[in-house]
């Protein structure tokens, strides 16, 4: 089969591989349309010491299944593999499992024609459902999740108060799409990357802004803050913007240490949440919020061929592409 393999520092290489044929339990996936996440870059930056070339990244798929129980069936892919066994994956915190696995780390990922995975790993999609934007559904969770833990936390429901939303890739522009749906009425969003900026506006849920560019009055005043970026700017201007007693969900991943406004934090009651990816149940959700049309309708997703591949990694690493997703669909 064909697939793009991450060969080594900002290098991805389309090239024949072995195709993949399932053990038991697992069913093969002829995959249709696979996503671009903000951690397959991470990895192609050489800035993820679990992800080890060469490797097949791609973690956001949805394709049609080959083998088993499923066969001939629509699907989308979770892809965190837990135990169920230990005490978080039994009280529903599957995420958290000390032994959960990822395709596109600990085994070969999506980029490419086919994969095996486990049955219990599938969701069916809803009748008709375009499975490009079946492949919004593991970022939509993320951001979904995010939201779940947000609300256990906030005083007030998201519908009575202002949000915040730190960068404009796909995390962030679903998180403002979710927000909305869930009925919060005054959401602003930034990024520093002017075409992304100009794609985020049109889905007009939202307000949209340069960073370097501040609206004023911007300090404390959002009872929620989300961090898409993860960077020791962009988790400043976050505790400057939320108000006191309100949230900050923390989803980045760029920089894993630097200074922050502890005192902020304690005088002023700020809630400080990280959250990371979701369980079965969030991504069940997030597909039926896809299908309903709740998010609107996702016309800023860009499809490229997954034999483009290279240049959708390098147009991204350059801050080229408008577009807060790229979805790659190989060649049938
Ligand atoms: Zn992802
Ligand atoms: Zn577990």
């Amino acid at each position: 089969m064909k697939a793009l393999v991450y060969t080594g520092l900002n290098e991805v290489t389309y090239r024949e591989e072995l195709t993949p044929e399932p053990a038991a339990g697992e069913a093969k996936i002829r995959i249709e349309a696979v996503g671009i996440c903000g951690s397959d870059m991470h990895a192609y930056h050489g800035e993820d010491a679990r992800r080890i070339p060469p490797l097949i990244l791609g973690h956001e798929a949805a394709g049609v299944v080959l083998s088993g129980k499923y066969l001939g069936q629509r699907v989308v892919l979770n892809p965190l593999i837990c135990c169920e066994n230990c005490l978080d994956c039994r009280s529903g915190r599957s995420n958290l499992c000390a032994d959960r696995k990822l395709i596109g780390m600990n085994y070969p990922g999506a980029f490419a024609e086919f994969i095996t995975i486990p049955e219990k790993n599938l969701l069916l999609l809803p009748d008709g459902m375009n499975p490009v934007h079946a492949a919004l559904t593991e970022p939509a969770a993320t951001s979904l999740h995010a939201l779940y833990l947000a609300e256990k936390a906030l005083h007030r429901p998201v519908s009575e108060g202002r949000a915040l939303v730190i960068g404009g890739g796909s995390v962030g522009l679903l998180a403002a799409l979710i927000l909305r749906a869930h009925g919060c009425k005054e959401i602003l969003l930034c990024d520093t990357n002017p075409l992304r900026r100009e794609t985020v506006l049109k889905t007009a849920c939202c307000e949209v802004f340069d960073p370097q560019n501040e609206p004023q009055n911007l300090d404390d005043s959002f009872e929620l803050v989300i961090d898409a970026v993860g960077m020791e700017t962009t988790r400043r201007m976050a505790i400057r913007a939320v108000r006191p007693g309100g949230v900050l969900m923390h989803i980045g991943l760029q920089q894993s240490a630097g200074d922050c406004d502890f005192r902020k934090i304690t005088l002023a009651e700020i809630t400080v949440i990280g959250t990371y990816t979701y369980t079965h149940t969030d991504l069940e959700a997030a597909l039926q919020a896809l299908h309903s049309g709740a998010l609107g309708d996702l016309s800023w997703i860009e499809e490229r061929s997954l034999s483009d591949g290279s240049s959708a990694f390098s147009d991204l690493n350059e801050g080229l592409s408008s577009a807060p997703k790229i979805i790659l669909i190989p060649k049938s």
